[in-house]
């Protein structure tokens, strides 16, 4: 055997445990078969900005360890992420809170938009929410779920807000004073220099192949190691023997404007059903960017087919069953640990998937 470990994907996920494990001594090898390492969270240099080349990604924990942790790679700046949503000729502040309200009925008081708000909630009569519609509803009444809510989930899930699960929206915090802070997290920030120098730092002292992919490699190469990470696709890995997992895709259409500040902030919403993204994103501004061009990403949003990259695990009664009969047979493979979004099918923030690889090396390595 010549390496302890080998890890498949070099996403946050296998780069910690890659650099844990090197740390421990032990030898890895990380392949990968896109041809960069990074996984999702990889920035590519345009026009001198930091691309965020698979989606916006900010950086936001209460986890003080997991903080700490990541300010070991690298060093972050005061990024805020505060975006605005466009609905029609309206534009308002995200996360629900005391601008929007403001705006959206041109009052200034908390017990104003408390007034208005419960008014809209009684009217509904919703008493246990069953799904996105009432549990929106029922938390902000119909004018915000109209016109911030309603077009913009169908776009990014494809699916009617009725038929969506009510957690989805609870993610997303409503408050009644003017903070526009999309996290209620106590740290939050974007590494100065972007996040792929971070993924270098972490497989300091591995073994990386880019242009890999699993199947092919070890095939040819059955006696190369003793264990295997796997945080590529769980179904893939038993030949979709079960069935298909679903997935939520998103594809990026990228431009360079011969202009300095095209939005005036990083994330732009687009609420209503008609404009056909949901988002754009204008890279410079996660770090204060001053170049003289300025680079945009428009978010489409679509189903999963394979051959196309997999983005949202889409955690209804039928994937989640599903996964779980994969779960039994990942349990069966003695030789084989499955992390990360693709391997645990599970919608992680960047901060749980650390959190999660530094169990994984403790339960592993100590
Ligand atoms: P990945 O980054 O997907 O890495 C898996 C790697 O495995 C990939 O590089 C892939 O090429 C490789 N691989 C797969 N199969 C094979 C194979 N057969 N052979 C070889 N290699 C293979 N989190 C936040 O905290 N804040 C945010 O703002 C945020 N925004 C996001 C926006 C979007 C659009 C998305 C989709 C996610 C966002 N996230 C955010 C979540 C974040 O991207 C993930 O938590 C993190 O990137 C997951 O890391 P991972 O290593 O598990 O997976
Ligand atoms: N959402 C919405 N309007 C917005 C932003 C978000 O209705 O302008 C809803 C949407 O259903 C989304 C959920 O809130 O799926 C969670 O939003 P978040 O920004 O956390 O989604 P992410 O893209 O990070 O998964």
């Amino acid at each position: 055997m010549k390496y302890d470990y080998l890890i498949v994907g070099s996403g946050l996920f296998g780069a910690v445990f890659a650099h844990e494990a090197t740390k421990k001594g032990k030898k890895c090898l990380v392949i990968d078969k896109r041809d960069h390492i990074g996984g999702n969270i990889y920035c590519e240099k345009i026009e001198d900005i930091n691309v965020h080349k698979y989606g916006a990604h900010i950086f936001h924990t209460s986890n003080r360890k997991i903080w700490d942790y990541i300010n070991r790679f690298a060093e972050f700046n005061q990024y805020i992420n505060s975006p605005v949503a466009v609905y029609k000729d309206e534009l308002y502040n995200l996360p629900f809170n005391m601008n929007t309200f403001s705006k959206m009925w041109n009052i200034r008081t908390p017990q104003e938009a408390q007034k208005i708000i419960s008014e809209q909630i009684a009217k509904e009569n919703i008493t246990e929410p069953q799904n996105l519609e009432e549990q929106a509803l029922s938390l902000v009444g119909r004018d915000v779920y109209e016109k911030l809510i309603k077009g913009y989930t169908q776009k990014q899930w494809g699916r009617k807000c009725t038929e969506l699960p009510a957690f989805i929206i609870k993610r997303l915090p409503l408050r009644f004073t003017y903070d526009n802070n999309y996290f209620n997290d106590r740290y939050q920030g974007i590494p100065v220099g972007g996040y792929t120098p971070i993924i270098e730092q972490m497989l300091e002292g591995a073994d990386v192949l880019l242009n890999t992919d699993y199947f092919d490699f070890i095939q040819k190469n059955p006696e190369i190691t003793e264990k295997i990470i796997y945080t590529g696709m769980i179904d893939e890995y038993f030949g979709f023997s079960l069935g298909h997992l679903e997935y939520r895709t998103v594809r990026f259409e990228t431009e360079v404007l011969d202009t300095d500040n095209y939005q005036g902030n990083a994330v732009v919403n687009y609420t209503e059903a008609e404009v056909p993204y949901t988002r754009i994103i204008e890279h410079k501004h996660f770090e204060f960017g001053k170049q003289p061009k300025t680079v945009i990403s428009r978010e489409y949003s679509s189903e999963w087919k394979p051959g196309i990259e997999p983005y949202y695990p889409i955690n209804d009664e039928r994937n989640s069953s599903l996964y779980a009969q994969y779960q039994a047979l990942a349990q069966k493979e003695e030789r084989v640990i499955f992390g990360g979004r693709l391997g645990q099918y599970k919608y992680y923030d960047m901060d749980k998937v650390i959190e999660a690889a530094l169990d994984c090396v403790e339960k592993e390595l100590n």
